[in-house]
């Protein structure tokens, strides 16, 4: 067996155990193997194993990529993304986890509006308040979502948040307890009221947590496709 179907088969298995430990339902639970900086070989590996979640930082590469693997892949957006490029993927992608600011929502509204069409958004949050991530805070989130909400082309999902790196992902437990309370305080409060709500949340050093706390996706690149240089 190649190491990448072995590395996807521990993630799985990791995966599994969390969803017991955490009494979650596996339906519940889907894994995007994050594949940026990786090449479409690489990709169709993984979805020749069975995956078809797919998660991506950069518009190029996602268009490239886009062009040359198959076409019933679900495709994430959860890079940062420039409203100048919002075209280019719009119509490519699943789902938009990294929704940042009400500038952003408003441009990918009016594009899907211009397009007859809605676009599947995660809010970002920010819950950990480091410096360097993008994202709304956990006191001005819900302002944001009521605004957010009502945007014309734009069904907002749920929430995405990326925690620190971390050596331990016990030590990102909080922020992933924060983030669940942060949607269910906005469901309890009658801002959100769809059946279900999505919560992307986990990463490689960190996801078993997040599974176990709520995540619905979680986020995994490096312990599925090794280290990018
Ligand atoms: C790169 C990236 C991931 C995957 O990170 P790994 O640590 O390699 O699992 C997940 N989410 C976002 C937003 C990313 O940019």
């Amino acid at each position: 067996m190649s190491e990448l179907i072995n590395n996807l088969n521990e993630v799985i298995s990791n995966i599994d155990e969390s969803i017991k430990k955490g009494d979650r339902n596996k339906e519940d639970v889907t894994l995007i193997a994050v594949s940026k900086k990786k090449s479409p070989e690489m990709i169709k590996e993984v979805y020749d194993f069975g995956i078809r979640d797919f998660g991506e930082n950069y518009v190029q590469e996602l268009c490239e990529k886009y062009e040359v693997l198959p076409k019933d892949i679900k495709w994430h957006m959860i890079g940062h993304l420039q409203t100048n490029k919002i075209k280019y993927i719009i119509d490519k992608v699943y789902m938009i986890h990294s929704v940042d600011s009400i500038h952003l929502a408003k441009e990918i509204g009016k594009e899907a509006v211009k397009r007859n069409m809605t676009v599947k958004c995660l809010l970002e949050v920010n819950v950990a308040g480091e410096e360097t991530k993008f994202g709304f805070t956990s006191s001005n989130l819900e302002e944001n979502f009521k605004e957010i909400k009502n945007i014309e082309g734009i069904d907002v999902c749920g929430l995405m948040t990326s925690a620190p790196y971390v050596e331990n992902g016990e030590d990102n437990r909080q922020y992933f307890v924060e983030l669940k309370s942060l949607m269910v305080d906005l469901t309890n409060k009658g801002l959100y009221n769809k059946d279900g709500f999505f919560l992307s949340m986990g990463m490689t050093c960190d996801y078993q947590v997040a599974v176990e706390e709520g995540a619905n996706f979680v986020r995994v690149g490096t312990a599925i496709f090794g280290s990018r240089i």
